[in-house]
């Protein structure tokens, strides 16, 4: 049975004023409706109101810190309230806030583009903004379908997705995302994807290596699209690591292979970097790690430093090129939210990348990497944990019921639920994917940090295992 929540006292039935989390959380609930939540369980669930970030940690209305081990959503980078970014953003306000991004431009968006075009692989030198995560995957379908179009091919009109993926939950990001506890409700209001079986080490056969598992998995990509391509528009992936569906990860030689089989094959390539894009697997972006370009790669999350929501679209001069026409031949792209391109969001985003200039983010995290991969590798003992793995600044304990057979925990029991629970007792929050537990902090975290978000992860899968 789930314990109750021992940090936050129940006052709602006594007559003394309520603490300030207390008073909060009541109010929220009067008229929020959270996001991937089930607002009943907020009965026993605490509702915790931040009031205030610092660095790695989230400060509540009672005072209580909480060392941000997701970094709030895969969002942050550097810190909250970065003091760089605060001061980037105060200036930016009292400058230009918002302006229409269609015949209008601005000086911010303009030296973001330029910049996130030297950063990204070679060939990517056209940049559409949206405002998140899932518009940018909309995006990206839309401009590769239209791409097929414009070029007399109206007959693409499907995506390849893999097993396990997640690109978003608007309806088409939807379409091509994988994980059931998102999809299922939907799927008769969805397009269908042809799904590829993902490369993920996790499910390879045993004593297989992770570069058999891609090549064996390149050969079931290279029969689909063998019997698909000339109804695909492109293949969608998350590169390295597949985050939503449980930070499941993957040999980069399956991205290098993939991006030959999308060439034999005329199809397009999207790779969502949305989470792991901006240092999380080690380089700047994941593809670098398989020495690839894309047609397109989608950006946000990180992009703001987690700030605010803003994304983007890199593609190719050719795809832009066959939508350049006369105003009368209809080619053009049709696709545009009202908070295109930001000034603010912009702003946000340019003083990350400045980050990233100035200080050697990537060098530094290399150290975070290795000192988080050496705290977590006791963990692989633990008879109820089938597997430890890392890719750089994301690291994922998977929690199983056997380990020897590898079977799952029920998901009703909600084993994760109780490692969070824990978590915000002790000052962590750790947010599970079902029966994984994650770790994806900010950048800005220290060694000691590090260490007491795998000693509250520990003691929180401890408690999590026990019938
Ligand atoms: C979070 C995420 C998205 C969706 O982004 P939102 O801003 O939440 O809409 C898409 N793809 C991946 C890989 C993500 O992790």
């Amino acid at each position: 049975m789930l314990e109750p929540y021992r940090g936050y006292p129940d006052h709602s039935h006594m007559n003394h004023q309520l603490d300030a989390n207390a008073a909060l959380a009541q109010r929220d609930l009067r008229h929020i409706w959270h996001p991937c939540t089930q607002m009943h369980d907020h009965e026993y669930v605490p509702m915790v109101p931040i009031v205030r970030g610092e660095g790695a940690w989230l400060i509540d209305a009672d005072g209580r810190r909480y060392l941000d081990g997701i970094s709030s959503w895969w969002t942050n980078l550097f810190g909250h309230a970065n003091p760089r970014i605060a001061a980037a953003l105060a200036e930016q306000a009292r400058t230009l806030e918002h302006v229409i991004f269609a015949g209008f431009t601005h000086p911010v968006a303009i030296e973001l583009a330029e910049r996130l075009v030297d950063i990204t692989p070679q060939g990517l030198e056209k940049v559409f903004f949206a405002d998140n995560g899932s518009a940018a995957i909309e995006v990206a379908l839309k401009m590769s379908f239209h791409y097929w179009l414009n070029q007399g091919h109206g007959e693409k009109t499907r995506f390849i997705a893999l097993t396990g993926s997640y690109h978003g939950e608007t309806l088409g990001a939807l379409s091509v995302s994988d994980v059931a506890l998102y999809r299922k409700t939907y799927a008769p209001l969805l397009l269908t994807p042809i799904l590829a079986p993902s490369p993920d080490i996790y499910e390879g056969e045993p004593g297989e290596s992770p570069e058999q598992i891609a090549a064996r998995r390149l050969e079931t990509m290279r029969e689909l699209l063998e019997r698909h391509a000339q109804e695909a528009c492109a293949v969608i992936v998350e590169p390295l690591v597949q985050c939503a569906g449980g930070m499941r990860m993957y040999h980069p030689s399956y991205l290098s292979g993939l991006r030959a089989l999308c060439d034999q094959y005329h199809v397009h390539l999207i790779a969502d970097e949305i989470a792991v894009g901006f240092g999380r697997t080690g380089t700047m972006f994941a593809c670098e790690q398989a020495a690839i370009a894309p047609d397109f790669m989608c950006l946000s999350k990180g992009l703001t430093g987690g700030t605010l929501p803003l994304s983007a679209v890199l593609t190719t001069q050719r795809m832009y090129d066959a939508f350049y026409a006369e105003y009368s031949a209809g080619k053009a792209f049709l696709h545009s939210h009202s908070y295109t391109g930001n000034p603010l969001a912009c702003r946000a985003a340019l003083e990350t990348l400045n980050i990233f200039r100035d200080e050697p983010v990537l060098e530094h995290n290399r150290t975070l990497t290795a000192h988080l991969a050496k705290r977590l590798a006791p963990l692989r003992e633990h008879p109820n944990v089938a597997d430890v793995r890392q890719h750089g600044m994301i690291a994922a304990v998977e929690l199983v019921a056997d380990k020897a057979t590898r079977r799952a925990f029920p998901s009703e029991e909600r084993r994760g639920l109780r490692v969070y629970l824990h978590g915000l007792e002790h000052g962590a929050l750790l947010r599970p994917l079902g029966n994984i537990i994650y770790f994806m902090p900010p950048y800005v975290v220290s060694e000691d940090e590090i260490d007491h978000l795998v000693d509250v992860a520990s003691a929180g899968i401890a408690r999590a295992v026990v019938a």
